[in-house]
């Protein structure tokens, strides 16, 4: 379903930086494919590529073998920024609708996708109230009533829990894990949060630092079926947490270890509002 072969990104300006060296993977139609990597290493990046809103230095992307020009049709995005990705204005059933009506649903199926999706999410009766009246833990089911309304073939979703408590990450982990059972659809969630990637993932991608590769493609070879409390505490997860913590750890040494010229442009970033 999603094919990414010699993917290259350098953003220009400043002397260029180089977010992605050369990314090659591919996720099988229905998988559940989870990223993971040091903060900086191109995640987002690589998500925009893949949902169109980026075009690639190098390589290319291809969804359902249809290389990847602009937002291909079929895929939902779910991103960090979830409380800016809401329109305030708008009531909540607008905000899942509105790429319904841009898909040209008739009003009718419209309404069904928008109910079904609301309770799906648990937001059934919070239909009539604007984003800001809800915590970010509600936007967040908000963000993701939308993508599934939408009935998408692909899911990306760019650290979607990032923002919410434990309790809530948890909800929503489970949340997802259901309607990806359900619906079938092909999902890549990059998280930075290496428990959760081997919670939800059939397969985590561990990404290296600068210059950006693919480090490892592991697969996760626990039990279909997850619970937060008996797959946390199974000692394989133990094992495969581990294993993916230290792959990582191993990514960061290499960053600093080779010489960061972009170090002191992304401090002066992060020092910021
Ligand atoms: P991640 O999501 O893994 O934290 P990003 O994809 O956001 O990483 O960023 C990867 C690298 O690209 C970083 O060095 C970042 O500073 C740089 N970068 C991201 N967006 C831009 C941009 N629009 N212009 C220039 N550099 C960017
Ligand atoms: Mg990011």
């Amino acid at each position: 379903m999603l094919e990414i072969t010699g993917l290259g990104k350098v953003y220009e300006g400043r002397g260029g930086v180089e977010a992605l060296r050369k990314i090659d993977f591919r996720v099988a139609d229905g998988d559940l494919v989870c990223v993971v990597g040091p903060s900086g290493c191109g995640k987002t990046t690589l998500l925009k590529c893949l949902a169109g809103l980026l075009s690639p230095t190098t390589g290319e992307v291809r969804v359902a073998g249809r290389r990847v020009t602009g937002p291909p049709p079929g895929m939902a995005v779910v991103f960090q920024e979830y409380g800016r990705s809401l329109f305030p204005w708008m009531t909540v059933r607008k905000n899942v609708e509105l790429p319904l009506r841009e898909k040209k649903v008739p009003a009718p199926r419209r309404r069904e996708l928008v109910e079904e999706a609301l309770s799906a999410v648990g937001l059934a009766g919070a239909a009539v109230a604007h984003p800001w009246q809800l915590s970010g833990g509600m936007q967040q089911r908000v963000a993701i009533a939308r993508a599934i309304a939408y009935e998408p073939q692909v899911l990306l979703m760019d650290e979607p829990f990032a923002a919410v408590d434990a309790q809530t990450r948890a909800e929503l982990e489970d949340l997802l894990l259901t309607l990806w059972r359900r619906l079938g659809v092909t999902t890549l969630l990059v998280t930075h949060d290496i428990d959760e990637a081997v919670y939800l993932g059939r397969r985590v991608i561990v990404l290296s630092s600068a210059p950006t590769v693919v480090q490892e493609d592991l697969p996760i070879d626990l039990p279909a079926a997850r619970d937060q409390i008996t797959t946390r505490s199974a000692p394989r997860f133990a094992e495969l947490r581990a294993h993916v913590y230290a792959q990582i750890k191993q990514a960061k040494n290499g960053a600093a270890a080779g010489v960061d010229q972009d170090a002191p442009v992304r401090a002066a970033e992060q020092s910021g509002p």
